[in-house]
């Protein structure tokens, strides 16, 4: 995929939503049992609207068309809950990529949700997001009011200058989470915001905190912390990101 920086993420989301999808199916690397949140039937897609200098996954969502296995929502949502028979797991996300590029991943995942749903009533699924898509098509979120659904966004920056640095998208777009997590308050949505904790100072988390209290936002915001791995802290160096102890 062609890229330069910074990118447009609009583009890239509909760019990226042309190679993982082919007839309501969507590109996956791997199923797995996975220890986040106490155990969790994970799915790791590929495909991003983003391209973060601290993506565990940043080869896989740069070049997404090196997988050439498709699956349907139907595929993912049973392999999904073979593994949470396996491991009396009741909860479930897909991650890895950003699973809303556009209409067709949007509606994939649907379907993925509410045949888990069905299946095991009494699960929860975590929709691990960046919040771009969803914020930049509102009309979207009221289509996620599933009880058993969990939303939790993960802001990059705290604000313009470090949002397009970590992210690589134009620094315009930083708005677009915060507006989908205000929309996704307004309808009652059981969502939050989650941020890289040692990428930023006291004074700069307390920032972001304002500006979200500037949104009207109440939810609580949810510290991640960096996985080290040796290409990630170059990916790092590469655009001159800083780790503040
Ligand atoms: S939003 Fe998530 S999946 Fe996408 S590039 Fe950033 S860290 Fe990777």
């Amino acid at each position: 995929m062609k890229l330069s920086f910074p990118f447009d993420p609009v583009e890239r989301s509909e760019e990226s939503e042309r190679l993982v999808m082919k007839d309501g199916q969507r590109l996956y690397h791997r199923f797995r049992p996975a220890p986040y949140y106490g155990g969790i039937a994970t799915a790791d897609a590929v495909g991003c609207s983003f391209l973060c200098a601290y993506c565990w996954n940043y080869n896989r969502n740069l070049y997404p068309q090196r997988f050439d296995k498709f699956y349907s929502s139907h595929e993912v949502s049973s392999r999904l809950l073979k593994i949470a028979r396996q491991r009396s797991y009741h909860l479930f996300r897909i991650t890895g990529s950003e699973p809303v590029l556009g209409e067709d991943s949007f509606h994939h995942l649907l379907k993925v949700i509410i045949h888990i749903l069905r299946e095991k009533p009494r699960s929860i699924f975590i929709l691990e997001t960046n919040g771009f898509y969803l914020g930049y098509r509102q009309d979207l979120i009221e289509k996620l009011n599933f009880p058993a659904l969990r939303i939790r966004i993960a802001l990059k920056g705290v604000d313009e200058n470090t949002f397009q640095s970590i992210t690589g998208a134009k620094k315009e777009f930083f708005q677009y989470p915060i507006l989908a997590l205000k929309e996704l308050e307004k309808l009652g949505l059981k969502a939050w915001p989650a941020i890289m904790g040692d990428l930023f100072t006291d004074n700069e988390i307390e920032r972001l905190r304002e500006h979200l209290h500037e949104h009207s936002i109440q939810a609580e915001l949810e510290f991640e912390y960096l996985e080290r791995y040796p290409f990630v802290l170059q990916n790092m160096d590469k655009r001159n990101i800083q780790i503040k102890e």
